[in-house]
């Protein structure tokens, strides 16, 4: 019923652009040879819009998903470069399982925006070169280590190639800002979800009441939360405030220790939280790495193979201790 009501408002659409796309063709346009369509601008008109239109187009489908994912499979929690990884390499090896990433900021990327102070290049050492020929990007081999003309082109890549996934919803401008616990029988605590808000209202439960948080039951939660900062390290600080977890804070920089560190060591660091890229180094004291990313790549492929590993046991979990 839902699609024979798409077609019809398609068709609908189509006729009423093609009253506005009658003789838009310029053929004095310089660009003619090397783009589709190319427009008279004198006669250029788009197709009508009521503005309910847009808001409904908009509302219908947040809403649906926000249905959809308050029970997830697993969730992602920071959509940089460890997050983003980690959400391709799950969603594409497991279709079946629903996958929530939520992002507090309301762009993408992290620290993976740039490079090392704020310059555009990303370095990967290798084998991270592996992951980057997967997702066919281009870049300059320079013997044991690659770079990426931008980082900014890894990041909007990998971001392209997960959104487009139809096991994959990204909550952005959404924080974290509290984890579901759940408690056995036998008195072990386990995470079992998240506890989210708009980024801005998180920031404001100081000066502003009533602004209950809403939640999102998972399986797994995977942190990629990045290092210490305002917002960063979040999984780890939450459960370090609660005595569940011990905090050890990032160590100084030594590029050669810490990648391997990171990558080495990403697992699941406290029952159903698996913790990957730069907030491990919050949890185990690993040394930063500064602006080389293989580590954040392999770590986010690594955590996905662990939070696979640990699933059907936490999913057996999840149905006994309700
Ligand atoms: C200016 C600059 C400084 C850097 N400093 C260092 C450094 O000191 N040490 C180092 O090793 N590397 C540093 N790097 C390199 C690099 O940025 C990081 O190592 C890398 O970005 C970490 O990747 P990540 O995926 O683990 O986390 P990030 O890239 O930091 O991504 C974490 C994401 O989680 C989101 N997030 C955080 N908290 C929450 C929450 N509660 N709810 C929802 N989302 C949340 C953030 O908004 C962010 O998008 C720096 C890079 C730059 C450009």
């Amino acid at each position: 019923m839902a699609s024979a009501t798409t077609v019809i408002s398609q068709t609908e659409e189509q006729a009423k652009l093609s009253l506005h796309t009658t003789n838009v063709y310029n053929k004095k346009s310089p660009v003619g040879k090397t783009t589709e369509a190319v427009f008279d601008w004198d006669t250029f008109k788009f197709a009508p819009i009521r503005e309910s239109q847009v808001s409904r187009a908009m509302t219908s489908r947040y809403f649906k998903d926000l249905n959809k994912y308050a029970e997830s499979d697993i969730v992602i929690v920071g959509a940089g470069s460890a997050g983003l990884t980690c959400a391709y390499v799950l969603a594409k090896s497991r279709p079946d399982l629903k996958i929530a990433i939520i992002e507090s900021n309301v762009a993408v990327g992290g620290g993976c925006f740039l490079g090392g102070q704020l310059f555009s290049a990303m370095v990967l050492r290798k084998p991270a070169d592996r992951f980057i020929k997967e997702i066919g990007l281009d870049y300059e081999d320079e013997g044991d280590f690659i770079v990426i003309k931008h980082a900014a082109l890894f990041i909007t890549t990998i971001c392209s190639k997960v959104l487009s996934l139809p096991n994959v919803k990204l909550f952005n401008a959404t924080a974290v800002e509290d984890l579901i616990t759940r408690k056995s029988a036998t008195g072990s605590t386990r995470v079992a979800g998240v506890v989210t808000n708009w980024t801005l209202v998180s920031m404001h439960h100081d000066d502003q009441s009533c602004m209950d948080p809403n939640t999102i039951n998972a399986k797994v939660v995977i942190s990629c939360t990045g290092h210490d900062g305002p917002m960063g390290a979040f999984c780890v600080k939450r459960l370090a405030t609660q005595g569940l977890l011990e905090r050890h804070r990032m160590g100084c920089l030594n590029m050669n220790l810490a990648e391997d560190a990171i990558v080495k060591n990403t697992r699941e660091v406290f029952p159903g939280l698996v913790c990957a890229g730069m907030e491990l180094a919050e949890c185990d004291s690993s040394n930063r790495m500064g602006p080389t990313f293989g580590a954040m790549i392999q770590s986010g492929v690594h955590a996905a193979e662990v939070a696979l590993n640990i699933y059907e046991e936490r999913a057996k979990q999840d149905k006994e201790e309700y």
